[in-house]
């Protein structure tokens, strides 16, 4: 069935809840916002996409370390990484709508309309023209494509730069000489513009005026470069070579909307790549092509995937890109691959007074590497895979189901067991080979209710198989596989069904 894609996002919202998978936070005290809790289903889910990320990144790469660094750092840190000075979102209100926004999205958002007015003059032309249609020179030399696409490029450069100088009298000017409106009351009354930093603050101590004021990371990078020289000498790596973590990070979002995709409390997986200087374009283009490859392993269309490079670069980068997804709610970041430069390590050293050099004996010299960073969001990632895998189907005999096509690998549930009914014999067989299979994976079994009820539970779990025992089990010794995604079924005897399911769910699957 074909829901449009506002009525397929609520119906994921809906459907995460109403399974297990994703809870609002302290619900029951009406929810904290852009706060959210993983469920039952959820956490089977969200450990395995963590999983097969940690596996891809250190177990099966020989220049890849990983590490588990603390949420609470020396406060000098975001000092040094430009967190308390630079981590701010640029904040305009509508004095109408009383809506907060950030300025950057505003003004990113108005551009994309500009270019979406372009593709379409372009589907347009490709329609009337057919074959003999040349898109390149289409987009070069129509009137309309240009202009569209000029307005476009001048708007975000002027942006740009009145950003990057500090000018907020500036970017609030943008936003009145584009006309943009404020979506909810449609109206231009914008209030100034202002800086607002993202990092949360708490104190460690006992007494209030001895207590020492912290931050909650808001990212986990800089645990990554404070160990840099701790891992290097330890492990005795040698350059290049990587290291990568995953954890909790938190950001005081001023627009915090669209269920966990914007989160104020979130887990990212990064992974730093420490490369010689002058080498660094090489791997970030390397990381790229990686990265992407990785993200296609899970089989969604490639089409729902593409880069976007960065107009505006943070103030570590020297090249920055996302690799954004379609989500329900439009193409948006889903990871980010930085080229930071010797940007952390070199303020880490200024601040801390202590050498982070490393000695490359290739090169019989001493410096501080550059670093290509990789970086996901976890709960983001859960997000593309949940609102991808979320299908109502309608069937060949006319009813419909829900069913969740998530790759069998990260499925929560790999396996259900039936006995086909509650008596006869048939629960013995089936409840031994639940025990069996439960050894090794996530399964579960369940008698309740007539067979097509079992399966649809399961569909909306999206439990890659079915395993059912019949009375022919008890002769034959086989059992039924019905698989989720064809509804097909086939015969397997039960000593066969172990390596079946091991193949069916195994992470190596999703390389090939
Ligand atoms: P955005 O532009 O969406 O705010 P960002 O560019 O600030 O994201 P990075 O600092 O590059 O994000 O963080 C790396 C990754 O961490 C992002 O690609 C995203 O997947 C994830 N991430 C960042 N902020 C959040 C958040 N508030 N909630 C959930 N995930 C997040």
């Amino acid at each position: 069935m074909n829901l449009s894609p506002e009525n397929h996002f609520k119906a994921v919202i809906a459907h995460a809840k109403e399974y297990g998978f994703v809870f609002q936070s302290s619900e029951i005290y009406d929810g904290l916002a852009a706060v959210y809790d993983y469920g039952q289903m959820g956490v089977l889910l969200k450990n395995n996409i963590k999983d097969y990320w940690w596996r891809s990144m250190v177990q099966w790469n020989d220049s890849i370390v990983g590490i588990d660094t603390a949420i609470l750092m020396h406060p000098t840190t975001w000092k040094a990484s430009g967190h308390v000075d630079a981590f701010n979102d640029p904040l305009i209100d509508n004095k109408d709508s009383k809506k907060r926004y950030r300025a950057d999205v505003l003004v990113e958002e108005h551009a994309e309309k500009l270019r979406q007015k372009a593709d379409k003059e372009v589907s347009k032309a490709a329609q009337r023209f057919g074959e003999t249609f040349d898109e390149g020179l289409y987009r070069q030399t129509n009137p309309r494509v240009v202009e569209y696409l000029a307005k476009a490029d001048a708007l975000m450069t002027r942006f740009v730069t009145a950003l990057e100088a500090g000018d907020l009298e500036g970017v609030r000017q943008v936003i009145l000489d584009e006309g943009i409106v404020c979506p909810l009351s449609g109206t231009k009354n914008w209030t100034e513009v202002r800086q607002f930093n993202l990092m949360f603050g708490t104190k460690m101590g006992s007494v209030a005026e001895g207590a020492t004021d912290l931050y909650l990371r808001p990212e986990t990078a800089q645990g990554i470069f404070v160990n840099f020289l701790n891992v290097q000498k330890t492990g005795r790596m040698k350059i290049p070579f990587g290291i990568a973590q995953t954890g909790k990070a938190f950001r005081n979002e001023i627009v915090a909307r669209q269920f966990i995709f914007r989160m104020r409390e979130f887990e990212q997986m990064e992974m730093q790549y420490f490369v010689a200087p002058g080498t660094e374009m090489e791997w970030y283009e390397s990381w790229k092509a990686a990265r992407m490859k990785w993200h296609h392993s899970l089989g969604f269309s490639p089409s729902k995937y593409r880069f976007h490079d960065h107009d505006k670069l943070a103030h570590y980068a020297n090249a920055a890109t996302d690799i954004e997804f379609q989500f329900p709610f439009g193409f948006k970041e889903l990871e980010g691959i930085h080229s930071r430069t010797d940007f952390d390590l070199k303020n880490h050293e200024s601040h801390s007074g202590k050498k982070l050099q490393y000695f490359d004996p290739e090169r019989n010299e001493s410096y501080l590497p550059y670093v290509v960073e990789t970086s996901v969001g976890l709960d983001r990632l859960f997000l593309a895979v949940f609102s991808t895998a979320y299908q109502e189907e309608e069937l060949p005999d006319g009813s419909t189901r829900t069913v969740l096509n998530i790759p069998a690998a990260l499925a929560p549930i790999k396996a259900a067991v039936f006995p086909l009914i509650k008596k006869e014999g048939l629960p013995e067989v089936a409840r031994a080979l639940f025990q069996r299979l439960k050894r090794e994976h996530y399964v579960v079994y369940d008698e309740k209710d007539a067979i097509g009820k079992r399966y649809r539970r399961q569909d909306a779990i999206g439990t890659p198989v079915c395993i059912t025992i019949d009375h022919d089990s008890l002769i034959d010794g086989c059992a039924t596989l019905r698989y989720r995604d064809s509804m097909e079924q086939e015969r397997l005897p039960l000593d066969a069904i172990p390596s079946r399911l091991r193949e069916l769910v195994s992470f190596e699957g999703l390389l090939e």
